[in-house]
């Protein structure tokens, strides 16, 4: 009986006159006294079945009257055109219902703990213990097929452009991209660990060594990290690495890949190339690595008026090395005092020490600081900034990362407290020319920006000798990272390759020479025969989904995800094991300073 299966989402006009036969489960069901309509959903869409007591069969109308929400059932039936007023617009088949000729429960089903067509406002903690109940809502079902489709996608674009396929191992040594590392305990070599890959990125480059000169992979990473909404303990990556390439090639290959994902997607035709700004560039205008360009809003530079100013919240700050940077808020009078209060405090979480600010009224500056601003500083402040009537002008004052950080996130809160976001609008940038290292105060030393095998450019290598925790951010990196709508999706580099160049880095790095063995020899070795010059980059999917589905968690684009707390609400993982499980692993669990 299953092989003639027709699906519920797929019947219309056109088969009117034919018998059909469905399975799915009951969605809902309204008895008419004597007319009963079955709602019946399968992973199509829904269908509505009809069971007329004065027509239909007794046993039909029997089995009818036992079914229940969520049933599972076959029926078959006639497709039927509805009369005019029972026409539903609001599904595909709303045109047409089956008369039931024979009709089946394959399952019962318990009440279930809520009506799935509810569950999307039911807490998000009872819809991941019954995921499977939840993964049965249209909305649920949407984003799991569309991601299908996607994946489809993906790999049809890099197949057809000579990309390869090849799975890496889950089961790893510790691998560099600088989060935690999930430790999986090897039962046939006690006391020693794998860990869960955060990238393929060493295998992907062994690859181009051994002449796969084209990568692809989509593939589960894992970093023991602190959950936030975009971030998951385990999330799948489009992965891909290329020989004898520059920047500019692997950024191609990523336009038309996202074309192709938006288009599977949103059905829509996006604008390549993307936009490209330098890092540089990105904080100074926008305060952030991850720009969103959907809106102005920009971060203007004023230091240089200010610098002998009798104001001296911003002359001492100028003269210590700070900056003073603002942000011009057009009709300025949709900022209430009460918003320019709470944004004072918000600043505040940024370190910022303060928000000053100004209104531009007929031609001058007017509250806020203004009194405290010269003549000819309003002057060079208006020339700068050329605000227009009514505009107004947030200013922060102090070291140029809190400025850059309390500015920038600002802006964002402003973009969407005054409705600039356009939540249609896509706007992909790619930001280029990282600094290749950061210097962290408190460890006292630098740690790459990116990954360790991330190549300098080649016009900075000499800097690598001189490289000072002062001069650090001038040494750039052939990285780059694709934004989209102020998230960043993806983010690559081209590679070193030279083991000499590579060992330098790692020295740079604080990694010693015995920890670059025993981490990475396999790589310095590979090295040793012949490497071709080659690049990357790595896609996150869950969150590429989650922007252009307009979710507002990854979760809602993963089956089975994780809580925050990196739970499995459904499986109940992590969980105990067994003692006879540990004994074998030869590993005793610490509790609270006891030993179980
Ligand atoms: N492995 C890198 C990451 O996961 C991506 C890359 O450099 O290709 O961020």
């Amino acid at each position: 009986m299953f092989k003639d299966r027709s699906y519920c989402g797929e019947v219309g006009k056109n088969d009117v006159g034919k018998y059909l036969t469905f399975f799915g489960w009951v969605a809902r069901k309204r008895d008419l006294g004597g007319i009963i309509f079955i709602e019946l959903r399968d992973v199509t869409g829904y269908v509505q079945l009809v069971v007329d007591s004065s027509k239909s069969e007794a046993h039909i109308i029997d089995t009818a009257n036992q079914l229940r929400n969520e049933y599972c059932i076959m029926a078959k039936g006639e497709v039927r055109l509805r009369s005019p007023e029972t026409i539903n617009p609001s599904i595909s088949t709303g045109e047409i219902e089956i008369f039931v000729t024979n009709l089946e429960i394959l399952s019962v089903s318990e009440v279930p703990p809520f009506q799935i067509s509810t569950a999307a406002n039911l807490s998000e903690e009872v819809r991941l213990k019954y995921r499977y109940l939840d993964l049965r809502r249209s909305e649920m079902q949407e984003a799991i097929i569309i991601r299908h489709r996607v994946c489809q996608a993906v790999r049809n674009y890099l197949s057809g452009k000579r990309f390869i396929e090849i799975e890496t191992p889950m089961l790893n040594k510790s691998t560099p991209e600088g989060a935690r590392d999930f430790l999986v305990p090897s039962r046939i070599n006690k006391g020693m660990f794998y860990a869960l890959p955060q990238s393929p990125q060493l295998f992907k480059q062994i690859l181009m060594v051994s002449g796969f000169d084209r990568y692809f992979q989509i593939v589960k990473c894992f970093r023991d990290e602190d959950l936030r909404n975009d971030r998951q303990p385990e999330f799948t990556q489009v992965d891909l690495e290329m020989s004898f390439v520059d920047p500019p090639m692997v950024m191609e290959v990523i336009e038309g890949l996202l074309a192709e994902i938006v288009k599977v997607v949103l059905n829509k035709e996006i604008e390549v190339p993307f936009q490209r700004i330098t890092y540089d560039e990105a904080m100074d205008r926008f305060g952030k690595d991850a720009p969103d360009l959907r809106f102005g809003l920009e971060l203007v530079e004023v230091s240089d008026i200010f610098k002998s100013s009798k104001f001296e919240a911003f002359a001492t700050i100028i003269r210590s090395g700070g900056k003073v940077k603002t942000v011009v808020v057009p009709q300025g009078a949709r900022v209430s005092r009460k918003m320019i209060d709470d944004y004072s405090e918000f600043v505040k979480i940024y370190k910022a020490k303060g928000l000053y600010w100004a209104r531009y009224k007929s031609g001058s500056f007017d509250g806020g600081i203004s009194k405290y601003l010269s003549e000819s500083e309003q002057k060079e402040l208006e020339k700068r900034t050329k605000p227009t009537e009514d505009s107004l002008l947030f200013f922060v004052a102090d070291f140029p990362h809190i400025v850059n950080d309390a500015l920038g996130n600002l802006r964002l809160r402003l973009g969407k407290e005054l409705n600039l976001c356009d939540d249609n609008t896509l706007k992909f940038v790619w930001v280029t020319d990282f600094p290749l290292l950061e210097y962290h105060e408190e460890d006292k030393r630098f740690y790459a920006k990116h990954h360790p095998f991330t190549a300098p450019k080649r016009e900075h290598y000499n800097m690598l000798d001189t490289i000072s925790p002062e001069n650090v951010d001038e040494l750039k990196a052939q990285a780059y990272d694709v934004v989209l709508n102020g998230v960043e999706i993806g983010g690559g580099s081209i590679r070193i390759f030279d083991p000499q160049l590579q060992k330098k880095m790692f020295a740079l790095l604080s990694i010693s020479e015995e920890e670059a063995k025993v981490k990475f020899s396999f790589l310095l070795d590979a090295f040793k025969y012949g490497p071709p010059p080659h690049g990357g980059i790595a896609l996150g999917l869950d969150r590429i989904l989650m922007i252009l589905l307009k979710r507002t968690s990854i979760r809602d684009v993963i089956a089975f995800p994780k809580t925050q707390k990196g739970q499995c609400l459904m499986s109940e993982a992590p969980s105990y094991v067994s003692p006879e499980q540990l004994e074998e692993l030869a590993i005793r669990i610490i509790d609270n300073e006891r030993i179980v």
